[in-house]
């Protein structure tokens, strides 16, 4: 057993417990612990508490002690990424800042399939590296799980290297990469066949051998006009859901659809519902799927937000994610873009931060983490200040000035 390691203290210890994992919270219902310490040993957390108490019960813990005002929040989870790619679009971006359509971007080589095109030619070790360099960016934000999708290379072999990459790629970094095959992202116009019989590969040839290789637990589509339809994917959900995989939904972005079969099929979350109505708010309120924000995407397009404070207000679970990607979102920067969601939405402190800490771990099935507290995996964050307010307040400008992950301190701003 590792050495127990107690840290602080700390101005105020968010623990993010308690908290009911569906509807609207006050900032009341935050469980703050005041001049708190973590008591840390193999990795995970033993106790959260006051830290002169702690280090009086614990005389043989290794302290260390902090000067300084902090804020400790769990580590960030963010829980829709697609950090796997190659090339950039800076130039469909500045396109559709000059007034561009999406099929004007598409025809000038841009869009999808621009990725797509530059994801192939990469080899699996410029993936990998582009993948960790990405994930080490979100670490100094505070992001210490992150959710990491394929679908740019919408072919067997390709989605497989991706995922493959994914794979390595979560060797080399602190944090914890969570894989999801989004191979059902776009048709490939190169393909030989239609849509269905596209599907029909990735469900008969692709999903078992995800399986057998142990790749990824989790499937995902682009339910869209310019995607998949409803009646397209049900099959394809059906034979996920027969193998095992949790099934995850790009849901209702420009039209609705999505999240009705989200909830049909047990989905997960169902992501981005930007065009979501109080026909599927209340869909989904009612289901057990829970309802995933994407905010850096409404930036990144100029577009609406998702309806967040509906949701909520309705009794559906809200996690925030980034959405990073190359085309629609390519800040990747969480902590932000949930502060400026909270702005336009009317979102307490308390929602939010459970949209990117303990809903976010739902949103992922992860029952380790997203709390600190007892048996938690001991992945937390500082802030230098010493009112938690400060930091949705400073609209994501206050970054973490150290970062743990797993009981190890793997950023630590004053050294870098
Ligand atoms: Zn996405």
């Amino acid at each position: 057993m590792d050495a127990l390691q107690l840290i602080g203290p700390f101005k105020q210890l968010l623990t993010m417990e308690a908290l009911p994992l569906k509807g609207a919270l006050t900032d009341s219902q935050l469980w703050i612990i005041e001049n708190a310490g973590i008591l840390v040993s193999d990795g995970k957390v033993m106790a959260t508490g006051k830290y002169v108490t702690l280090k009086k019960e614990h005389p043989s813990a290794e302290c260390q002690e902090l000067t300084g005002d902090h804020v400790c929040l769990p580590g960030f989870i963010d829980a829709h990424t697609h950090i796997c790619f190659g090339g950039s679009r800076a130039n469909d971006y500045a396109l559709r800042n000059s007034g561009k359509t999406y099929l004007e971007i598409a025809k000038a080589g841009g869009g999808i399939w621009d990725t797509v095109t530059q994801t192939r030619k990469a080899d699996k070790g410029t993936l990998i590296k582009k993948t960790a360099k990405l994930a080490n960016r979100h670490l100094k934000t505070g992001v210490t799980t992150l959710e990491v999708k394929s679908g740019y290379g919408l072919s067997l072999d390709e989605e497989l290297k991706i995922l493959e990459a994914i794979q390595e790629a979560n060797k080399e970094v602190p944090s914890d990469l969570i894989p999801t095959c989004l191979a059902a992202h776009m048709f490939p116009k190169d393909y030989d066949g239609t849509k269905t019989s596209y599907l029909q590969e990735l469900a008969q040839k692709l999903l078992p051998k995800l399986k057998a290789e142990n790749l990824t637990n989790r499937i995902d589509a682009f339910i869209e006009e310019s995607a998949f339809s409803p009646e397209e994917i049900a099959p394809y959900f059906k034979t996920a859901k027969n193998l095992g995989f949790n099934i995850t939904v790009h849901a209702d972005q420009f039209s609705t659809g999505g999240s009705k079969v989200a909830v049909e099929y047990g989905a997960i979350s169902a992501d981005h519902l930007e065009a979501s109505t109080d026909t599927e708010i209340e869909l989904l309120a009612k289901s057990n799927t829970i309802a995933t924000a994407l905010p850096g995407a409404s930036l990144g397009l100029g577009c609406n937000f998702t309806p967040a404070r509906k949701l909520l207000d309705a009794g559906a679970t809200l996690a925030i994610a980034s959405d990073h990607n190359p085309g629609s979102a390519p800040m990747g920067d969480l902590l932000t873009q949930a502060a400026i969601l909270g702005a336009f939405e009317k979102l307490t402190n308390a929602e939010v931060l459970a949209g990117i800490t303990v809903r976010a771990a739902a949103a992922l099935g992860l029952t380790d983490r997203g709390k600190l507290a007892k048996g938690y995996l001991a992945d937390f964050s500082l802030f230098h200040t010493n009112n938690y307010q400060e930091i949705l307040y400073n609209q994501g400008n206050l970054k973490p000035c150290m970062v743990w992950k797993n009981g190890s301190l793997v950023y630590n701003k004053h050294k870098a």
